[in-house]
């Protein structure tokens, strides 16, 4: 069918369909509004596609054949053998549920969806381009936008992504090979995550990081634990190098980097993959029609409705700025739609947490220590070390530690730090405590099931009141 240049018109319009702007639309859907959501690609974005539930995915699975091999000591001998085409083949058919379940929610809740790229040409329109010879556009005309159309990685000059040689994290989660060398650029949250799993299927694995160490936006002890499990499973780490550029040599590429004294040093690889951070895709919408400017990195202002500059077009996820977490911007689409019904919702959360799925994972929310102090908090932390969980050592698993921040006077919960197995489940109860204005008494009267990771939590809160059992009080 050839759509020509019809007209249409729609009270909410929804551009992306990743992790914003489904859940806008699905809200919006639920409480009765005109919606239409429109995707250029496949629903769900990077998130499901080709972010969180891929490199989830492949993480789980590397971790099924890597501990196998590695269990001697409890009375397990096995070396299994990784077929990654294999791997990644059920790692798309999770994908395939996720997204097909985000298609159908959409419908079940009464979201019209349309498949093309949308670009603003006016005030309250849009022309929505089909893919596909012949397949022409339209025009939508919208009381209210959501713009949710997500980030894209950022390039290196001289390491411009090529599909082959310099590949992404999207490339990366699809290979059908395992590199014999591969060479990550940035030990941030996609460095660390992958660079183990790269390692743990036999790569021989380099990380080139710029800072002096890795994942820069968490404290040094919390770093310091996942750094050496990555060491442990063989990633060799290169601190204070800044990648420059790539040259073909021999049947693979050298990459150059150079350190702060201008000291070039050079790292053979079959691949290079760069993480180095993600940008806002908000360059290809024509905003300028719209009336709206983005900022100097091209992320869209929005205050606590979710709402831009712009009183009827609000902008969710990763283009409303950091933390580009996908549950940050689901909670945002939320609130857009909610503000749009008329309904009285805010951006109103104590904290946002966040974890990293490293080998062992983190989590956190709230304040640090330090922050804590800044902020002028008398603060008191307590913690309880893995190694001296029940639980951890069932699994083996007995690096890290739990520790929650609070304020000495009110006991009130204003952050916590989790590196432990299962990090990112632990944070809830905390990230929950920070919500609901708990103290660390509550969480210590708190019942935890036995032996469970959660105990930890129990523990953590109960040194903080030097009444810990199962670990030495401060
Ligand atoms: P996106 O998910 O990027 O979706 C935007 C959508 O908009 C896309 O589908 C795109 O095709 C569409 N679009 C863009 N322009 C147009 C247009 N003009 N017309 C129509 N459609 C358009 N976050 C976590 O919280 N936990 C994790 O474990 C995690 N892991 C990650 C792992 C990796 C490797 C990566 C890359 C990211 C990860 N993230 C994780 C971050 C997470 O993926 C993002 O924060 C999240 O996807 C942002 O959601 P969004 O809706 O803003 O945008
Ligand atoms: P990042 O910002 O986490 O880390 C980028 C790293 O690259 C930094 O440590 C930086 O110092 C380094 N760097 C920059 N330029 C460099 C250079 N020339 N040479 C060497 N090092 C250099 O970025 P990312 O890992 O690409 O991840 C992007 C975003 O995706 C994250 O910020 C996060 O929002 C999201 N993400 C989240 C998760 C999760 O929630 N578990 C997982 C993956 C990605």
């Amino acid at each position: 069918m050839v759509v020509g240049d019809v007209t249409t018109g729609t009270d909410v319009l929804i551009i992306g369909a990743g992790p914003g702007g489904y859940v806008a639309a699905i809200r919006a859907g639920q409480l009765d509004l005109d919606v239409t959501l429109v995707e250029k690609d496949i629903y769900g974005g990077t998130c499901l596609n080709h972010g969180c539930i891929p490199s989830k995915a492949l993480i789980s699975a590397t971790d099924v054949a890597y501990d196998a091999g590695q269990a001697e000591h409890m009375g397990i001998t096995a070396d299994p053998a990784v077929d990654l085409e294999g791997m990644v083949d059920w790692k798309d058919e999770v994908v395939g549920q996720l997204t097909g379940g985000v298609e159908r929610l959409c419908k079940a809740n009464g979201v019209n969806l349309m498949k093309g790229r949308a670009e603003f040409t006016g005030e309250n329109a849009v022309r929505v381009a089909h893919d596909g010879e012949g397949q022409g556009s339209e025009t939508i005309e919208f009381e209210h936008a959501v713009i949710a159309t997500g980030s894209r990685p950022m390039e290196l000059p001289g390491l411009e992504f090529d599909g082959e040689n310099v590949i992404d994290s999207r490339t990366a989660l699809a290979l059908d090979s395992v590199p014999a060398e591969l060479v990550v650029v940035g030990a941030g949250y996609i460095g660390m995550e992958l660079s183990s799993v790269f390692a743990k299927l036999g790569s021989e694995v380099t990380v080139v990081e710029a800072l002096d160490g890795a994942l820069p936006a968490y404290e040094d002890d919390i770093a310091r634990v996942v750094t050496d499990r990555a060491e442990e499973v063989g990633v060799d780490f290169h601190f204070g190098e800044s990648a420059r550029e790539w040259v073909e040599s021999g049947d693979g590429l050298t990459l150059r980097t150079e350190n702060e004294a201008g000291d070039v040093s050079e790292f053979g690889a079959e691949k290079v993959l760069v993480a180095v951070g993600r940008e806002p895709v908000t360059d290809t919408l024509s905003l300028d029609a719209l009336g709206l400017e983005p900022d100097r990195e091209g992320f869209l202002a929005t205050d606590e409705y979710a709402r831009t500059d712009l009183e009827h077009v609000f902008a969710v996820g990763d283009v409303a700025g950091e933390p580009m977490l996908a549950h940050k911007g689901m909670k945002e689409g939320e609130v857009a739609a909610e503000v749009i019904a008329g309904e009285p919702a805010a951006l109103d959360s104590r904290a946002i947490p966040a974890a990293v799925f490293t080998d062992p994972e983190i989590g956190t929310v709230g304040l640090t220590e330090a922050e804590a102090e800044a902020e002028g908090f008398e603060p008191v932390t307590g913690e309880m070390p893995m190694r001296a969980s029940g639980r951890a050592l069932t699994l083996d698993e007995t690096d890290g530690f739990v520790r929650i921040v609070a304020d000495e006077p009110s006991g009130f919960v204003l952050g916590a730090q989790v590196v432990a197995p299962e990090a990112s489940e632990t944070i809830a109860e905390l990230a929950f405590a920070v919500e609901m204005g708990a103290t660390v008494e509550d969480i210590g009267a708190t019942i935890h099931t036995h032996p469970t990771l959660g105990e930890s939590v129990m523990e953590a809160a109960e040194n903080a009141r030097e009444k810990a059992i199962h670990t030495l009080n401060r």
